[in-house]
């Protein structure tokens, strides 16, 4: 149980500069997949191997609502 280890990282959209980050969660087994800009579409991010990357968000470097910085704030 409970061993998977999950590492937040950040990415930078290549096309439009967006920041986006994507929680990166270790397998035992291959995975492949990418991550698309909902701005410009352009690919963000793409990987294979021993490791998955899920829950990709927008990062406002400015939040308006939230008082609170964005890093390590449980959503
Ligand atoms: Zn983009």
């Amino acid at each position: 149980m409970a061993n998977s280890i999950w590492t937040t990282e950040e990415f930078t959209c290549p096309g439009c500069g967006m920041n986006y980050t994507a929680t990166r969660e270790e397998h035992s087994e291959a995975h492949s997949g990418s991550f698309k800009c909902s701005i410009c579409s352009g690919e963000v991010h793409s990987w294979s191997g021993k490791h998955h990357f899920f829950g990709w968000q927008a990062v406002k470097t400015k939040p308006l609502v939230f008082g609170r910085r964005w890093a390590g704030v449980q959503w």
